[in-house]
């Protein structure tokens, strides 16, 4: 029996993963910046404990942060305040000590994981690929000939953080120009609202509600700095795919012609760039498949 647990900044799924990839969430739960990880422990203990789950093959956690996979350790997710320094080795003991036994523990930053999700479902055997998620900010993760690519910061594919020549809003790193704060689904959002003084709480009831040429418009303009973003990850990797996740994708028939246009005019060095290498992954379940899959064997591309 294999465990996924996957931390969002304001919700947490658990669910069980067998070896043909199929899904069992158990958990859900809603959470704000302020949720502890010591009562996060104690909701395990009590799920496993009710359902009778005393041996785990795997335990695996996708945080949404800066973690190190090789021992297992949370170093800061910025958007949870009480996570961080977490050496999660420290469970195997703890959940022996309620009867609980488990086999191996696997953390990953989320993204990562996402990105083996995608790799393992979709069974890209000897491809390079990078998977992006664009949600309240853009997260990336890279497996480049069958490993993660990890960095000496554990910070490598950081690429939301990555600077444009502009100012917008402070960005949740503490720095400015970052690109996520212009082309994420949160910063669509307040762009939105700010340009025609409305009170949009996030992008899905902008595309709802909103005139369809406003809206267009919008993505018109998400499309010119996502486009940056892709034609540098283009000219970076040159991954075999391109993976684009997260519920705007959902909306990609709004802006997929302008991005596609905007990457074709970046990537000028690469004639006839095949547009087929980058993929929307649609998902209408209201977990994410790939990072529930890939929590559980992102060891094996480390
Ligand atoms: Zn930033």
């Amino acid at each position: 029996m294999n465990i996924s647990v996957d931390v969002g900044g304001s919700h947490i799924d658990i669910a069980t993963v067998n070896e043909d990839f199929k899904i069992n969430l158990i958990y859900s739960i809603d959470i704000d910046s302020n949720f502890r990880f010591d009562d996060f422990i104690y909701i395990l203990f009590d799920i496993f404990g009710k359902r009778g789950l005393f041996v785990i093959d795997k335990l695996g956690f996708a945080l949404p942060g800066t973690v190190d996979p090789y021992r297992n350790y949370c170093i800061n997710c910025p958007n949870l305040k009480y996570w961080k320094s977490l050496d999660f080795n420290y469970f195997y003991q703890k959940f022996r000590d309620k009867g609980i036994y488990i086999k191996r523990i696997v953390v990953s930053n989320d993204c990562n994981a996402g990105a083996v999700g995608a790799y393992k479902v979709l069974r890209l055997k000897e491809k390079n690929i990078v998977y992006i998620a664009v949600g309240t900010g853009i997260g990336a993760g890279a497996i480049i000939n069958g490993r993660l690519l990890i960095g000496s910061n554990f910070s490598a594919m950081e690429v939301g953080h990555t600077k444009i020549d502009r100012k917008s809003y402070k960005c949740g790193c503490g720095a400015f120009s970052c690109i996520e704060t212009f082309a994420s689904a949160k910063a669509l959002t307040n762009y939105y609202n700010q340009f025609y003084k409305t009170t949009h709480k996030n992008l899905l009831s902008v595309i709802e509600k909103e005139n369809v040429f406003r809206v267009k418009r919008l993505f018109k303009r998400f499309s010119k700095y996502f486009s940056t973003l892709i034609s540098n990850v283009i000219y970076f990797i040159d991954p075999d795919f391109i993976f684009l996740s997260g519920k705007i994708v959902l909306s990609s028939e709004i802006f997929e012609s302008f991005l596609f246009n905007d990457v074709i005019s970046k990537v000028t060095m690469i004639e006839g760039y095949d547009l087929s290498r980058i993929v929307f992954l649609k998902e209408v379940k209201n977990y994410n498949t790939y990072n529930l899959i890939g929590a559980v064997w992102a060891d094996e591309f480390i």
